[in-house]
């Protein structure tokens, strides 16, 4: 099969939508990891986002062009919604009765993640949907400006369901892990009990991981807990999701008040002992500001560089 995927936006002036979440990066995110597990399956995949464009206008019709001259038997354009912070879930657009048969098993694994069921809706109004020739879905995430979406959202997770309903087969796992602040891909046991170490994830026993380069029961049990601690199924061996969460911590990515955070916030409130809910909320900023006074730095509730440094060096 020949997919023509298409990351929504991402060619200014064709910006997308700011919400909690900025939609280019969610769209480029979710589509590199589509394109990639496509072809992991044995499909081929055009990818129809243009380098460049002089208009939005432009920018469509270029990815039309794309998907049209290469010839794809489907056309999949992704995007996530942003309406007034209330409003959420999925949906998925199509304008034939094929687009509708390939976007219902899309918008099924995608409800399975628990987003609400938008339905699939009729897209004629859609430039993508209209000027292509194939059958050709565009895909509505959730909404980036819904708190409820934001905390569900994961972009392996809904790149997954993408790639699940259009060929019915689950992807592989392991792609490519977010890289640390070092660009660092490693993901050897020794890396892992080290960054463990730098964590200050004690196995169960209470103990720093012994560095020996070698899985043990300890080092199992310093993974489940660090797993629960980042809400990731605790199986004590440390798979893609977990090395994206050890590798996001160690990016030290800076920590603003009232945005969704997922795993690098439910760190941020262990290590200062708040309830842990993935949520920077009124709560955490307490604690975050104690904890920067404490440390003889600017109580700005902010985590950034120096509160990182005096968290995991
Ligand atoms: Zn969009």
């Amino acid at each position: 099969m020949k997919f023509g995927i298409d990351s929504g936006h991402n060619c200014p002036p064709d910006t997308g939508a700011r919400g909690i979440k900025f939609e280019d990066n969610l769209t480029l995110d979710v589509g590199n990891r589509v394109i990639a597990k496509l072809r992991a399956l044995g499909n081929e995949v055009v990818v129809c986002r243009p380098s460049s464009a002089s208009s939005v206008r432009d920018s469509l019709s270029k990815r039309c062009s794309t998907a049209n001259a290469s010839k794809v038997d489907i056309y999949v354009s992704i995007h996530f919604n942003c309406f007034n912070g209330q409003a959420n879930g999925t949906e998925v657009f199509a304008t034939s009765d094929t687009g509708r048969k390939i976007a219902k098993p899309v918008l099924d694994e995608i409800v399975k993640l628990g987003f609400f069921n938008r339905g699939v809706k009729s897209g004629s109004h859609l430039y993508v949907l209209k000027n292509t020739d194939m059958p050709a879905i565009l895909v509505e995430g959730c909404f980036i400006d819904s708190q409820k979406d934001m905390n569900l959202f994961n972009p392996e997770a809904m790149a997954n369901a993408i790639v699940k309903g259009l060929t019915g087969k689950v992807p592989s796992t392991p792609v490519n892990p977010v890289p640390d602040e070092e660009g660092n891909i490693d993901t050897t046991i020794l890396r892992l009990q080290k960054a463990l170490n730098r964590l200050k994830i004690v196995d169960k026993n209470g103990n720093a991981l012994g560095e020996d380069g070698l899985t043990g029961a300890n080092t199992k049990s310093a993974v489940e807990r660090f797993q629960a601690i980042v809400g990731v199924q605790p199986t004590g061996v440390a798979d893609e999701a977990t090395w994206n969460a050890i590798n996001l911590i160690l990016a030290k990515r800076i920590i603003r008040p009232n945005h969704a955070g997922g795993a690098v916030v439910r760190y941020l409130q262990y290590r200062l002992g708040v309830e842990n809910d993935g949520v920077y909320g009124p709560q955490t900023e307490v604690v975050v500001k104690n904890f920067q006074k404490q440390n003889g730095l600017d109580a700005d509730g902010i985590v950034g560089p120096a509160s990182w440094q005096k968290l995991i060096g």
